[in-house]
């Protein structure tokens, strides 16, 4: 069959502190066509973070009220939060013909792994699991108990490492984003 390729969809997993979001947002750098989903989450916002912009942010009973409403294309319980992929956003960017790229946790991953076996699955990993206690209490925004619950989610979250259709080690930044925006490139100069 002829006629334009579908847009298409990256999804970026990987235990929290492994540098996901730096490593995304120099990919956008590089290749400026891609267009992040804006999450929706329960959790508090952090200092600086902009409602509409790092995520939307929503209370609970909206956030389970969407849920039964349909509206998420995937969503997950994350440390103490909800944590969620509207449809709409994706559906926008698909219609509009742009990549579009997930920043989600594993549980999430696999479901998206379920409903669009097309999507290209990333997870990114630290090269041990020392590096994101480091990460984690280096960028100073989460407390003692939420880092720890966090490197205990993360111990899973490594295991399933082997279940994604690429693994970047995020051993060294340069490096990794390199890596990184091979697969991405990759799969965008494909057709169909
Ligand atoms: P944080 O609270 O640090 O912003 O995010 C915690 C974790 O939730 C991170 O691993 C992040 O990638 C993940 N996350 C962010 N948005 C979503 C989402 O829409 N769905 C899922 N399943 N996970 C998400």
């Amino acid at each position: 069959m002829s006629g334009p390729a579908p847009s298409k969809v990256f999804v970026i997993t990987g235990p929290s502190g492994v540098g996901k979001g730096s490593l995304i947002s120099l990919l956008r750098h590089r290749i400026p066509e891609l267009e992040l989903s804006t999450s929706a989450t329960t959790r508090e916002p952090r200092p600086g973070e902009q409602q509409g912009v790092d995520y939307h942010f929503l209370g609970e009973q909206e956030f389970l009220d969407r849920v039964d409403a349909g509206e998420f294309l995937e969503h997950a319980a994350y440390s103490g939060n909800h944590y969620g992929t509207l449809r709409s956003e994706v559906d926008r960017r698909i219609e509009s013909g742009s990549p579009v790229v997930l920043e989600i946790e594993v549980q999430g991953a696999r479901q998206i792994a379920q409903s669009m076996p097309e999507a290209v699955q990333i997870f990114i990993a630290p090269p041990a699991l020392e590096s994101l206690k480091e990460r984690l209490e280096g960028r100073g925004t989460d407390s003692p108990e939420a880092i720890a619950r966090r490197l205990e989610v993360a111990e899973e979250e490594l295991e399933a490492r082997d279940e994604f259709h690429h693994q970047v080690v995020n051993d060294e930044l340069e490096r990794a984003l390199g890596e990184l925006e091979g697969i991405v490139r990759s799969k965008l100069s494909e057709s169909g």
